[in-house]
């Protein structure tokens, strides 16, 4: 224990409270000059008067001993709701891109079928160039929806290995040559170095 130290927590819990050493004396009923030493160092406060002490002071015995205001378990507390709370934040704005990718799927879809059909439609019935641009314009619209469909998953969430369970991001690269079935794709595991079908997982740790 470390006397000087709570010396001199002691005098700075006093001044918070607006007490003089007279005062602080006054109502645990000792002499100014008992609190005097233990503010300087020179003894600690007696078992017997220290609950009182923590008490006028608002602080805890423990937080006496030590000298200083206890605030590690607060503040871990603190720092794992807030790590939890931006998680969670992630967690559900990958959800939304990836309802996002859902929608985009199915507008992608129908643009083509409109495109593809309304194309045969018009190449049948003589009308060749709007036709042909119909036909073609299926391919500008896929580019822009592949590459974006890409970049959402990519970004969202991670790829799970069935092999040995890591979880990990892959490279846009990667991910634009691998098959998928669904949101499955068939990828090299980074950790085990396994290939096979990895899945989308939004978290990165397994709870
Ligand atoms: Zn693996």
């Amino acid at each position: 224990m470390d006397q000087e130290k709570i010396g001199k927590f002691i005098s700075s819990c006093r001044k918070e409270k607006g007490l003089t050493q007279a005062a602080l004396a006054g109502k645990l009923g000792i002499t100014d000059r008992a609190v005097s030493k233990w503010e300087t160092g020179k003894s600690l406060p007696d078992a017997s008067i220290m609950l009182e002490l923590c008490g006028t002071l608002e602080i805890d015995v423990n937080e006496l001993l030590t000298g200083e205001h206890i605030t590690m378990n607060d503040y871990k507390d603190k720092a794992e709701e807030n790590l939890l709370e931006m998680s969670r934040k992630v967690e559900n704005r990958d959800k939304l891109l990836l309802q996002l990718e859902i929608m985009m799927v199915v507008c992608c879809v129908v643009l083509l079928l409109g495109c593809g059909v309304g194309g045969a439609y018009l190449l049948e019935n003589g009308q060749k160039l709007i036709g042909a641009i119909l036909i073609v314009s299926i391919f500008l619209i896929i580019v822009p929806f592949v590459y974006l469909g890409l970049r959402i998953e990519h970004d969202a969430g991670y790829y799970e290995c069935p092999n040995c369970g890591e979880r990990y991001v892959p490279s846009m690269k990667v991910m634009f040559w691998a098959p998928h079935i669904g949101r499955a794709r068939k990828m090299t595991c980074p950790h085990c170095g396994k290939n096979g079908y990895h899945k989308k997982v939004l978290t990165k740790n397994k709870d």
